[in-house]
């Protein structure tokens, strides 16, 4: 399987990074190697002294398709769930400055979180509302109606270039609020009220 990420898909983190809002979706991908194991602990990679967390509504593909137009992408998917894409930021700035690509900043071991999966029924898609708190505090508020790319969008635009395959993730872009974790933070992710991870940081 594989990640598909989207970057810059929320105006107001748009504005918290200074990036310049984009034409098109940012897309970049995580190896399956990066994802977190169920229950383990993220520990802070040793080449980074700026993790961020990224909390982001997370859309499993349920068939294979390629080229899908917006007005089917909805059959491409059954369930919604909740993630962190982990983002070692002073990683990523080195990167942009030079214009290189973002793996070592975005695609390293553990820097996937995917929580539970709900089925996309029990949700009205145009408004989902999540989460992130830290030690018990709310870091991140978002929802879905802020997306610049709604989900349907981003799977026409992404199957334009990757075949989609069964299982493959698609991780929709983060609201503001992004920040540092710290060793023994607490994250917690919540879709509409409901717990979809509980990650320690190490
Ligand atoms: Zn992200």
């Amino acid at each position: 399987m594989k990640i598909i990420c989207i970057g810059r898909n929320y105006a107001k983190h748009i504005e918290e990074l200074a990036n310049e809002r984009p034409t098109n979706p940012v897309v970049f991908m995580k190896p399956d190697s990066a994802i977190l194991p169920k229950r383990n602990p993220f520990f802070i990679p040793p080449f980074s002294n700026d993790v961020h967390h990224e909390v982001e509504v997370l859309v499993k593909i349920n068939k294979v398709g390629k080229h899908i137009q917006p007005q089917f992408a909805h059959k491409y998917y059954d369930e919604i769930g909740l993630g962190i894409d982990f983002t070692a930021r002073d990683v990523q700035a080195k990167c942009k400055e030079k214009g290189l690509p973002w793996e070592k900043a975005k695609a390293f071991d553990g820097s996937a979180v995917i929580g539970e999966f709900y089925p996309k029924s029990e949700f009205n898609l145009a408004e989902i509302k999540f989460q992130l708190l830290k030690n018990d505090e709310v870091v991140q508020d978002g929802n879905s109606n802020a997306m610049l790319w709604k989900i349907d969008e981003l799977i026409a635009y992404v199957s334009q270039y990757f075949m989609l395959k069964k299982g493959d993730i698609i991780f929709t872009g983060t609201p503001a609020g992004v920040g540092k974790v710290e060793e023994n933070d607490v994250l917690i992710g919540t879709l509409e009220g409901r717990e979809a991870f509980k990650i320690k940081v190490k």
